[in-house]
């Protein structure tokens, strides 16, 4: 690394992991003469949400040559120093005790932080080179700690890392603890599993799953790899779940029970969706953090920075995830055709799908995708998923109309070609030009729909041709073929309650007056407890009513409600291939060995 004489030097000191407080210290040579200023960024790339990290700093102090001097603060996240000509320490606290992916978290078991959240950077050496070190305060636990990062390691310091720039010191997050660290390689590049604690697993079975999925991965876009290695750093919670993607590493949070146990011979559902987890972030090495919106590269983490295209950056990473398993061999067809009829469920279960479009949920995530509340299905839909089925009507139409010479692959790979390799920002119309251009096809009136429209995609015409027939049912068919009926409820049940949480638009129990909120008390005279309340509800005549008692802010209230029909809105897919052309095409979609089994 060619390292000018004068990096900018932060120090992080764990003293007091029992209070969860990180103790900062940055180091300047050359401070602005004129007043330094400090900036803590206000969000993290991948959560566009303002989260205002400031808010967790406190016993800030500044010396100048060694000698205490003032500090102004000039907004919510920005602090200038008095001017000073020589060697400036600013020295801090950082309150850490979230336990997301997002920020940072510390105690006497484990330590975890993205540099958003620790790190101010002085204003106008946002260029330069940058040392971390971290020192272990004086607890006897803390002396067997580990530390994983994707930063450099210093060459002859310990627990000391380098960064070339401010982005990357903030783009590396770091792990500590008594950690478990699996190694395997992936194309030849190192790669790494972190788990915060001991636990048990099969691990060497996750470690060939994830080699299997990252060397995919690099060859869809193309050999080298564009990191020069990568870490999952992992912490095993048992509630948790969520995952944040970086530059060479991605932070996850899974539970204990997603990890397969050595000689359990079938995949589970909590694995599937742990290796889909890593998929995932690991997808977004290319798409989002070096194929990025223009909107990101030109703007500053203080601020929102608004773009349509999150759907590019969400769904299609969320359309590949679940895919890139079944293509590398990881899932069965039978296990990825399961997920796909599942995201196509969770669409078509969002009343919000016919009142806002992919590009109005891209922009405004700011205030809406994040502050989601009792009204969110109604009037939103996610450009997760969404995307991910826009994702998929794209990718079987171009492979349709181009007689399958043609795929979404070859999108990505122009996209990262043209835009992710050169660090060239991705304008707002670029991705639908650039489909069209490497697919030669017209795709304006089908980006205008899926885009900018809110009318639902024609999924089932388009998986026909892949033998995948898709059939929409009512949700509880499977448990009794008479009685079935809708009341548009969601319902959250506790130990003894059953409280409405939210309120489908046009359903019965919005037109009964029922809402967000209401405790239901009976139905028909009835008691609702959290075993029967499916029972009540749905094991009904179509068109026959009852009376449902509910509380709303401690009041008793009756309503008459009366049931429909289950619409049709749950999805499932299956193999119905009418000619041999169909099996060819979905064992080329889906990287399926193309023999035909018998
Ligand atoms: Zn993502």
């Amino acid at each position: 690394m060619n390292q000018t004489p004068h990096p900018v030097r932060y120090q992080v000191l764990l003293q007091s992991p029992h209070a969860h407080l990180f103790q900062v210290t940055c180091i300047l040579s050359h401070p602005n003469p004129n007043g330094q200023l400090f900036q803590l960024p206000s969000w993290i790339l991948g959560s566009y949400l303002i989260r205002d990290f400031a808010k967790h700093i406190d016993n800030m102090q500044a010396l100048c040559d060694q000698i205490p001097i003032p500090i102004e603060k000039i907004d919510k996240h920005t602090w200038r120093i008095a001017p000073c000509q020589k060697q400036v320490v600013l020295s801090y606290n950082v309150y850490g005790f979230d336990p997301s992916v997002r920020m940072a978290y510390l105690d006497q078991f484990s330590g975890f932080f993205n540099g958003t959240s620790l790190f101010v950077c002085p204003i106008g050496h946002e260029k330069s080179p940058y040392e971390l070190s971290i020192i272990k305060g004086d607890a006897p636990y803390l002396q067997t700690w580990e530390i994983a990062t994707t930063l450099t390691p210093h060459p002859n310091q310990t627990d000391t890392y380098q960064a070339a720039n401010y982005e990357e010191l903030v783009d590396c997050p770091v792990l500590m603890g008594n950690l478990s660290q699996y190694k395997y390689e992936a194309t030849g590049v190192p790669h790494q599993l972190v788990l915060d604690k001991k636990r048990v697993g099969d691990f060497k079975r996750v470690c060939s799953d994830l080699e299997k999925i990252c060397s995919y991965q690099i060859k869809l876009f193309g050999e080298p790899a564009p990191f020069s290695h990568y870490a999952f750093l992992t912490r095993v919670e048992e509630d948790g779940y969520g995952g944040l993607e970086h530059q060479s590493s991605s932070a996850l949070i899974c539970k204990p029970s997603d990890f397969p146990l050595p000689g359990e011979p079938t995949l589970s559902e909590h694995y599937r969706s742990f290796l889909g987890l890593c998929s995932h972030e690991y997808f977004h090495a290319w798409n989002v953090k070096r194929i990025r919106p223009l909107a990101f590269s030109q703007g500053s983490l203080t601020q929102e920075q608004y773009t349509t295209l999150l759907w590019v950056f969400e769904g299609i990473t969320s359309y590949y995830d679940d895919l890139v398993l079944v293509r590398s061999g990881v899932i069965s067809e039978t296990s990825y055709l399961d997920l796909l009829s599942k995201s196509l469920s969770r669409v078509y279960q969002t009343p919000g799908r016919h009142n806002q479009t992919l590009a109005q949920s891209s922009f405004d995530t700011w205030v809406k995708f994040y502050k989601p509340d009792e009204n969110t299905p109604n009037a939103q839909i996610s450009y997760y998923q969404k995307g991910a089925l826009v994702a998929l009507a794209l990718d079987l139409l171009i492979r349709t109309k181009t007689h399958h010479t043609k795929s979404l692959d070859d999108v990505m790979k122009a996209l990262w070609q043209q835009y992710g390799k050169p660090s060239r920002g991705v304008g707002e119309a670029d991705f639908e030009s650039l489909a069209q251009a490497v697919s030669g096809l017209d795709l304006t009136g089908f980006f205008n729909q899926a885009i900018r429209g809110t009318e639902d995609l024609p999924l089932a015409e388009l998986l026909k041709p892949f033998g995948i027939r898709m059939e929409l049912k009512g949700e509880h068919a499977q448990l009794d073929l008479l009685k079935q009926t809708y009341t548009g409820m969601r319902l959250r049940k506790s130990d003894h309650d059953v409280t409405i949480q939210h309120v489908m638009m046009d359903s019965p129990a919005m037109h009964a007056g029922l809402s967000a909120g209401d405790i239901l008390i009976a139905v028909d005279g009835r008691r609702v407890k959290p075993a029967n309340v499916d029972q009540l509800l749905h094991r009904n005549l179509p068109n026959s009513t009852a009376t449902v008692h509910a509380f709303r802010r401690g009041e008793l209230f009756s309503v008459p409600l009366t049931f429909a029909k289950e619409p049709p809105l749950s999805c499932s897919l299956s193999v119905e291939d009418s000619t041999e052309s169909d099996f060819y095409h979905r064992a080329l979609w889906l990287g399926l060995s193309q023999v035909k089994p018998k």
